[in-house]
């Protein structure tokens, strides 16, 4: 995008909020992190299902304990809107026609509501401004990490814009060849299948074409990501040696990690897709989702004008789709884990002054309840339908039931620390009398664009 059209927005959109920031702070803040961790698909009782196999309770993750920790709704343009009332008056409800990936990712990238399937486009096909662009146009570093393809529905509306997020060659090309994005990582190796096991067929779906995927391979330049007018190459990395290897020291400017497997880290591996977390022995060829993490923050953290990542544990969804409890429970526990261990990144090499971390989900998936649930109660009292999970204990995976092989338009949770993060309290300004009070997601890419403008503006 020309940046004098950004340059237009961001005036624009700062007019009426930052005006006073810009002349009543003289003294310069410290560049601010921003990082988006999303469970793709994680409704409330995923996340409490993955707490009760890790702990035998739930409250034990370290965002648990964040401060500000309130729900989400996540319809799209195109789908149904939440309903408090209708929500807990009806089992069905949040069944009817929910968003999907791309659409509810856009709506966090960029503050706006698009409809089902579309990336980075607004419902009448005009390109958004999604906090990526904005960020790099602050002078910051930027990144996408991901355990499924680095092209898929979350990590795409935050760099590409499409019509159609199965546009998965434009989506890639707009990724490797025009966005200055500086760290890209997740799956879609056209050389592996989906277990990790090297095909003789390459498979170049998930990165465009063959001449993409081998100029990019080669060190043929892509957009400018450091901002000096000249185009960049990327460092591609394909190993999980290689992804640790950056986990500590000194890092190229620019990074393209592809993990050495065709969709998704672990999730698509082979062997019962039923048996419990982690029976099935899990790739050991391929980095987990917390060492892509580290990996992209060390990156990411070299520039003195700070970075936003966003993080997405894709595959939750997918085991939810597919009913796999055991599959969704690991993918959850391997989210958790990327967390804790960006909250120790932020603890030992930022500090919470310096960065605002915010975990959420995109949407709800599989509309998983306690055993007996969806039945109306013989005392007509609706509010009993919804049964609780069933805790078996520290490592069993608890009593619990699908409802759906899709998503649902139920709430979803959001906990958030560090700077700015109060701001996701003050507009979570709904109240749900099951949940508490929610905001729009919307109103996470709108905060996040606030703080790039706000931090940067008093930088500059
Ligand atoms: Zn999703």
């Amino acid at each position: 995008m020309k940046k004098k059209v950004v340059m237009a927005i961001i005036i624009f959109l700062t007019a009426g909020i930052t005006l006073a920031t810009f002349f009543s702070c003289r003294r310069a803040l410290r560049p601010l992190n921003i990082i988006l961790m999303i469970s793709d698909g994680c409704g409330y009782n995923c996340f409490n299902a993955a707490s009760l196999y890790q702990y035998g309770r739930t409250g034990m993750q370290v965002y648990d304990s964040f401060p500000v920790q309130c729900a989400v709704c996540t319809h799209s343009a195109s789908s149904t809107p939440y309903d408090p009332k209708k929500a807990w008056t009806s089992f069905e409800f949040i069944l009817s026609d929910p968003t999907d990936s791309a659409a509810a990712a856009t709506a966090m990238a960029t503050g706006i509501k698009t409809n089902d399937g579309t990336v980075g486009l607004d419902p009448g096909g005009a390109k958004l401004i999604n906090v990526v662009d904005l960020a790099e146009v602050m002078g910051k570093k930027t990144g996408t990490v991901t355990s499924v393809q680095f092209c898929h529905a979350t990590p795409a509306a935050f760099i590409a814009k499409a019509e159609n997020r199965y546009q998965y060659e434009k989506i890639a090309y707009q990724i490797i060849k025009e966005s200055p994005v500086d760290v890209v990582m997740g799956c879609g190796h056209p050389y592996y299948d989906g277990s990790g096991r090297p095909v003789e067929e390459p498979n170049f779906r998930y990165v465009g074409n063959r001449g993409l995927w081998e100029g990019l391979v080669n060190g043929e330049p892509g957009a400018d990501a450091d901002g000096d007018g000249k185009p960049d190459p990327w460092t591609v990395i394909q190993t999980a040696e290689k992804f640790r290897g950056l986990i500590e020291g000194k890092t190229p400017e620019r990074v393209f990690g592809i993990a050495p497997i065709l969709k998704t880290l672990q999730q698509g591996r082979e062997g019962d897709v039923l048996s419990d977390p982690f029976d099935v022995p899990l790739v050991t060829s391929v980095p987990t989702l917390a060492e892509m993490s580290l990996a992209a923050i060390n990156v990411l953290d070299d520039d003195p004008d700070g970075f936003f990542l966003m993080v997405e544990g894709g595959a939750v969804d997918w085991a939810g789709e597919e009913n796999q409890k055991g599959r969704l429970i690991e993918e959850q526990i391997f989210f958790n884990q990327a967390v804790q261990a960006v909250v120790e990144w932020i603890e030992t090499h930022s500090s919470w002054q310096d960065t605002l971390l915010i975990v959420t989900t995109d949407h709800d998936t599989g509309y998983i309840t306690g055993p007996g649930s969806g039945k109306e109660p013989p005392d007509g009292d609706l509010s009993k339908t919804w049964k609780d999970l069933v805790n078996k204990g520290k490592g069993k995976v608890p009593d619990m039931e699908w409802h759906s092989e899709y998503h649902t338009n139920a709430l979803v949770p959001l906990f958030a620390n560090g700077f700015g993060s109060e701001r996701m309290a003050a507009l979570a300004d709904k109240k749900d009398r099951v949940r508490g009070n929610y905001l729009d997601n919307t109103d996470i890419g709108r905060v996040i664009i606030e703080l790039l403008i706000e931090r940067s503006a008093v930088n500059h």
